[in-house]
Parts: structure tokens; sequence; C-alpha cells
């Protein structure tokens, strides 16, 4: 019977998980290692609140975390309250799948002003993440610059803009949802290195910009390729184009009617962030993009700037004794295997590519990968203790472990503090979140 611990309860965690009960049936025992007491990863931290329909895919993943074989190991962080090399020695395979919790920094001058931000926090914060929730962005000022041509970017200009009633039925956290919508901001500027033909913007996240109560989307015809080259783009991308020209052919008056304008900047690449203190304009220079690059053109500008949300990219975290890829911000790893015995997963593995699905098929394929190990016999013979073993190292160093029953408190709690119409209030302290366990 193979024990195997997985390090992160998101989708990769999860979906590892379901494979390894599709594997061996009744015949594996999984622990499901999490450093929150609350499961599910950016399902609950990083999707954005108002996209409730996509939140629900946890109700697959707490199918899998209700059945015997698998448990919920909440509030013990690995690299902290347990090593990865102690896990080793208990689980016949230790599973890595931590995702990409640390933003891309930009490497620009003024990065480090006040009210520049990285969007795992700026995230974070509106969706209740211990780590951020405190954040207090200052969004008295009129100016928000965004930076990145993904649908994270989208996701940031989109919870800047929305009004109270259009974040009824969300689960954004109270102390977010007062500042957002008290919020000074008039003008929401989305910066791109490169193209319309580059985005990274799926066409539904782009389309939701364009039916919103407040503000409206601005591109500018001229940045717009000739029409005729969309049909070389792949569909997804073609569409996003479409939607892109629909935004350029806004009439005028109709910008007028909105307090929020939500400009697409392209072949704008930021060079520095600008102020004394706290950032006060972004520094811009032209680019033109060749060969699918964006090549800087010299000519440069300044945007004004009250608050700066980069949405540019993650890195994994690294782990003591775990070889980490410096390059490419992720554990060092030949498809999932890092060594004998110690896999990773999902964004750990890949780093921050695809969308929540993207994480079954690797989950899948990394359990065909561990079976294949087994019957090779490269991770035996010792037996291992698995979760009995844990068990025990839990009391001698008396962690606060959090089950999936306790997690199932702390979700009735939380249902219970709801706004009305709100599926959840969420904690945003590990203190508030364990006592609501016990
Ligand atoms: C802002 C944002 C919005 C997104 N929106 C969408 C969307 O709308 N649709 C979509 O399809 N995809 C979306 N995605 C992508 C999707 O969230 C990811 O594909 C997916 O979450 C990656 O799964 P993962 O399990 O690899 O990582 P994660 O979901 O990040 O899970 C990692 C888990 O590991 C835990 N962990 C980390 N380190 C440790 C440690 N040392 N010890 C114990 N536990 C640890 C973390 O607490 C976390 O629970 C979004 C991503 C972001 C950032």
């Amino acid at each position: 019977m193979p024990h195997i611990a997985i390090i992160g309860s998101g989708p990769a965690g999860y979906y590892t998980a379901e494979a390894a009960q599709k594997q061996w049936g009744d015949d594996v025992r999984v622990d499901v290692f999490d450093q929150l007491p609350v499961p599910y990863g950016l399902i609950r931290t990083g999707v954005a609140p108002d996209h409730q329909s996509i939140k629900g895919v946890s109700r697959r993943y707490e199918k899998t975390a209700l059945t015997e074989n698998v448990r919920f190991v909440g509030n013990v962080t690995v690299g902290k309250d347990v090593s990865v090399a102690e896990l080793q020695q208990l689980y016949d395979a230790v599973v890595l799948a931590t995702g990409a919790p640390n933003d891309k920094m930009l490497g620009l001058p003024g990065e480090d002003l006040a009210n520049v931000y990285g969007s795992a926090s700026f995230v974070g914060w509106y969706n209740g993440h211990p780590e951020f929730a405190r954040l207090d962005p200052d969004l008295s000022g009129k100016h928000a610059v965004v930076i990145g041509m993904g649908n994270v970017a989208l996701d940031v200009a989109r919870i800047l803009a929305k009004t109270e009633t259009e974040f009824s039925g969300s689960d954004i956290v109270g102390h977010a949802l007062q500042k957002l919508i008290n919020s000074g901001i008039e003008k929401i500027t989305i910066l791109g290195r490169r193209g319309p033909h580059q985005i990274m913007m799926t066409p539904k996240e782009l389309g939701e910009l364009g039916n919103l109560e407040r503000a409206s989307p601005r591109v500018d015809r001229s940045d717009l390729p000739d029409e005729a080259e969309d049909a070389l783009l792949e569909p997804g991308l073609r569409k996003s184009v479409t939607q892109l020209r629909s935004f350029a052919a806004i009439p005028e008056d109709m910008h007028a009617e909105k307090k929020i304008e939500i400009e697409f900047d392209f072949f704008a690449s930021p060079v520095a962030m600008e102020g004394s203190g706290k950032v006060e304009s972004v520094r811009v220079e032209r680019t033109e993009v060749k060969a699918g690059r964006a090549v800087r053109t010299g000519e440069s500008y300044s945007i004004p700037a009250d608050v700066v949300v980069a949405c540019i990219g993650y890195r994994t975290s690294p782990i003591t004794g775990v070889p980490f890829d410096d390059r490419a911000g992720r554990f060092a790893n030949d498809e999932g295997r890092i060594l004998t015995g110690l896999y990773c997963v999902g964004w750990a593995r890949r780093g921050p590519s695809g969308t929540i699905g993207t994480n079954r098929p690797d989950g899948f394929g990394l359990i065909e990968k561990i079976a294949e190990d087994i019957d090779a016999g490269l991770l035996g013979p010792a037996k291992r203790k698995g979760r009995s073993g844990f068990d025990e190292l839990v009391k001698e160093r008396g962690l606060d472990v959090v089950t999936f029953q306790d997690w199932k408190k702390i979700e009735e709690a939380e249902a219970a503090a709801a706004r009305e119409g709100s599926p959840r209030e969420k904690f945003i302290d590990i203190e508030a979140m364990i006592s609501a366990a016990n």
C-alpha cells in the first residue's frame, strides 16, 4: 500500500490525490498538506471573487477529500514545521504541489515605492489571503496602472472598476469591498509591452470589461493591426482581438457616460516607477513588435499612477534541500520527477501557466510515473509508516493540525457571517480560522 504525501491542497494537489485513488483504489493512503488551515489554494485566494462558478470546482476536490483514504492536513508548513527529508522517511512518495505564490519582480527602478504591488499581494488582499489581507492599498487617487496583458490583469482592472451592486453574489472580503467601491479611481491603464495580437487574455474575461456599470474600455483603433491579419490567429485569440475591435468602436459619448475609463496602452514597456516615497507616475517606453518580441523605440512618456499593480507572473517558493531552477522560478524536474521518491506537479512543476483544468492531466500523469517507479522497485523496499508516523511527529512537535472536518466548521462559520447574497465572509487571520475550527 503506497503512502503518498502531497504538499499543497490546490487544484494540482487534489487532482493528484484523485488520480492516486483511481490508480490504487482503497489500497493507497494520501495525506494532503497545506500551510493554511483552509484548502483549495488559488481557488480560494486567486480566482476572482466575482467568478463564483469557477470556484465551484472545489466541490469536486471535496469529494476526493471526503474519502477514507485521503486526508487533509492543514496548518502545516512543509520546510518549517516538518522538512521534506522527514516526510521522505515517512512516505513512499512526496509530491510538491505548492504552486507559485511569489510575484515575479519587474526589476525596475522605483519598484519599491509605496502603492506599487505585485498581483499576488493585491489579489491576496481582496481575496482574504492571511499573508496579504492587511495590505491596505491607497485607492484614493484617480489613476491606477495595471501592468500585464493576461487574465490576471483583467481580473485586477475589473475588480478596481466594479460597483457595490456588481459585487453582489461575490465573496470579496468586506474590508476590500468598502475600499474598492469608495475608491477615487477614474482611469485604469492596462500596459502591455506588445500589441493586440500578442495578448494572453481570453475572450470571456475580456468581454466582461465591456459590460461594467461605471467603467468603459478604450482601445486606440490605430493600435489594431489590419483586420485581415486576424485570420492567421488561433480561434481563441482571434475572438479576443474581435473583442478589442469592438472596444475600439465604442463612441465617445458612451465613454463619457461612465465614471471610469479602462484604457489599453499597447506597445508600452514600463521602464521606471517615479515618485517621492509613493508612486506618482510610470515611465514608459514605446515599443515595436519584431518577430513576436517587443523592441524599445527610444520614445518615452510618463503616465500618472497613484497605484500600480504588476501582473507579470509568479515564482515558486524554494524549499531547503529541493533542487530549484532559478531561471524558470520552479522546482528543477524532469516531467515531475525531482529526486527518487520526490516529485512536483501543477504550477510548482511547470510554472504559472494554463487553466485550473490543465492541472488535472498533470496530476494524473504524475501518478502514472509514481506507479512506474513503484513497479520498478525504485521507491522500496523500506516499509514506511505513512500517516501514523506523521501523527507521532505531530504529538512530538505539538503541531496544531487542522483536519477536513475542522475546515468544514470554518466553512460553516464563514457562511454564517456572509453579507446578504454572498456565499461567505472569509476569515483573514489564521488564529480566527483555528478558533472557528475548535
Ligand atoms: C489571480 C489568479 C486568478 C486565476 N483565475 C483563474 C480562473 O479564473 N480560471 C482558471 O482556470 N484558472 C485561474 N487561475 C489559475 C489557477 O488558479 C491555477 O492553475 C491553479 O491554482 C494552480 O494550482 P496549484 O495546485 O499548482 O497551485 P495553488 O492553487 O497555488 O496551490 C498551492 C497550495 O500549496 C500550498 N503551499 C504552498 N507552499 C506550501 C508549503 N511550504 N507547505 C504547505 N503548503 C504549501 C498553498 O497554501 C496552496 O494552497 C488563476 C490564477 C491566479 C493567480
